[in-house]
């Protein structure tokens, strides 16, 4: 277990995936019922974006720091400002920062946490044993809040369905294994067995096109009959052994997403200053296929 994503924290990848989970959750919010949502890689919660694994890389300077940059100088169109401003207010409040660049960001647990009522609960699931144990602090004496130090595809058995019958799983993994897309896969079809009327976001890192396609197809033949595929790039095909861009794969998305998202994803991919690449969002699998 090598990856660490402090190094990785508030990057453009980082941006799209946050944004969308911004807007599922307060999607899930609409509704007074209570939910639940599964974050099965959870990380360490936030990320302090003036620490050292942060400014070695430098990431989120091409990330959530233009974005906000760009949110701050109005030049977002109206609907992709609506649509980023959970995202957006959210990166905000977690910083305490109300302008200007952000020194702390957070992961996929505390942005999920700013969005529940007081019956909605959180499961987390982390694997590498410090940053569990780092989770743990950040949400010590929530009662909203469950930190699991365990693999997220046991996960996914152990904790679906939730008893709110509503909800989210988001599955983030580090892709280091070259059978992460197998796992991706096989873990789709297994909760979605358990728990099919459940909301997915499944990321997934696009470095080599054909195999984002054969995830989709491989979808597409898994029988599971509403899926939305979301892709923003950066980099053309040119090299395969880079991260070229970043895939959210969504089952069951909420009602109308799909126009959101097609009017949210290019808006970023201009905010965040890509002079290649393109925003995409398409059905793999559902009613709205062309
Ligand atoms: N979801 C987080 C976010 O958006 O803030 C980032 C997660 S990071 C991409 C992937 C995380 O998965 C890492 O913290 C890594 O330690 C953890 N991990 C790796 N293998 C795992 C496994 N089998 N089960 C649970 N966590 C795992």
């Amino acid at each position: 277990m090598n990856y660490r994503h402090a190094f990785h924290a508030g990057n453009p990848a980082d941006v799209m995936k946050h944004a969308i989970l911004a807007l599922l959750m307060t999607r899930l919010t609409a509704k007074p019922a209570p939910f639940a949502v599964l974050d099965t890689h959870a990380g360490i919660g936030r990320y302090d974006l003036t620490g050292d694994e942060a400014t070695r890389t430098g990431e989120s300077a091409l990330g959530i720091q233009r974005l906000l940059q760009a949110a701050e100088a109005g030049t977002l169109d109206a609907a992709a400002a609506e649509a980023l401003a959970p995202y957006l207010d959210a990166v905000r409040a977690a910083a305490g920062q109300p302008a200007g660049p952000v020194s702390a960001y957070p992961g996929s647990p505390c942005l999920a946490r700013t969005f529940l009522r007081e019956n909605d609960r959180l499961i987390l699931a982390e694997l590498h044993p410090e940053d569990a144990q780092t989770l743990k602090g950040v949400f010590r004496g929530d009662r909203q809040v469950a930190v699991h130090h365990m693999d997220g595809w046991t996960a996914l058995k152990a904790h679906l369905p939730p008893k709110e019958k509503r909800g989210l799983v988001l599955i983030d993994p580090p892709f280091e294994a070259a059978d992460d897309f197998d796992r991706l896969v096989a873990g789709l079809a297994l909760a979605h067995s358990r728990w099919p009327t459940g909301i997915y976001a499944l990321w997934y890192p696009i470095k080599d096109r054909a195999v984002s396609w054969r995830l989709h197809q491989r979808l597409e033949d898994s029988g599971i009959p509403k899926i939305l595929a979301s892709e923003l790039t950066w980099n053309d095909d040119a090299r395969m052994d880079r991260l070229n861009g970043s895939g959210m794969i969504l089952v069951n998305p909420p009602w109308q997403l799909d126009e959101t998202l097609g009017q949210m994803l290019p808006a970023l991919h201009e905010a965040l200053g890509f002079t290649q690449g393109i925003a995409h969002v398409e059905w793999v699998a559902g009613e709205h296929i062309a």
